[in-house]
């Protein structure tokens, strides 16, 4: 495989430089874009739940284990939500990616310089993939547990919408960058021009 085929670098090539840094948490202005997203993500999916769902006419007290159960298939979910962005690094990188866990976030990390088309992968297969599963699961179950998994395609569309405005701002860049990834910030790099020799 010839550079410029590699889906990504293991160190940084010559004559790249630092373009940009995408750090959703110390951004204010992304914190709150990527915050108000992922309300409206959560509130277009749960009302398109009751537009294709009709309520019926369980009592109020058999949505109680669906509730408990979804809050615990969430914590699952967020562990999927990482493998899979993890996953990605691995196949494209063929390094090892870390992950991490606190209690403000989760996330799955790479020291690896990604072109972009793989990096744009990475940052979608999540909510595609999870979402996929979702909804054909939600769609499949009869009954009350339906909520169980229309929460975890909300959960999992308004979760990723980090991803997705990360997704968006990668997008619009130019064709030759490399993305590296620790988890928390992305690094974009770029070529800078050459003097003529
Ligand atoms: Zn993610």
């Amino acid at each position: 495989m010839n550079q410029s085929t590699k889906q990504a670098e293991w160190s940084l090539p010559e004559g790249y430089d630092l373009y940009r840094t995408i750090d959703l948490a110390k951004n204010q202005k992304e914190n709150t874009i990527v915050s108000v997203l992922s309300l409206v993500l959560l509130a277009v999916v749960f009302a398109l739940g009751f537009l294709i769902r009709e309520d019926p006419g369980a009592a109020g007290e058999e949505y109680l284990p669906v509730m408990v159960a979804a809050l615990a298939a969430f914590f699952v979910y967020i562990v999927l939500h990482e493998a899979a962005h993890g996953i990605f690094m691995w196949y494209f990188s063929k390094q090892k990616p870390h992950f991490g866990i606190s209690l403000q976030y989760a996330y799955a990390g790479s020291k690896a310089y990604f072109r972009k088309i793989p990096y744009l992968i990475i940052a979608l297969a999540p909510v595609v993939i999870w979402g996929v599963v979702f909804l054909a699961v939600a769609l499949l179950t009869p009954g009350v547990w339906f909520w169980l998994f229309w929460f975890l395609l909300a959960g999992n569309f308004s979760g990723a919408a980090g991803d997705l405005y990360v997704f968006w701002q990668v997008s619009r860049m130019q064709p030759d960058i490399l993305v590296q990834d620790d988890g928390v910030a992305m690094r974009v790099y770029a070529p800078f021009a050459q003097p003529e020799a």
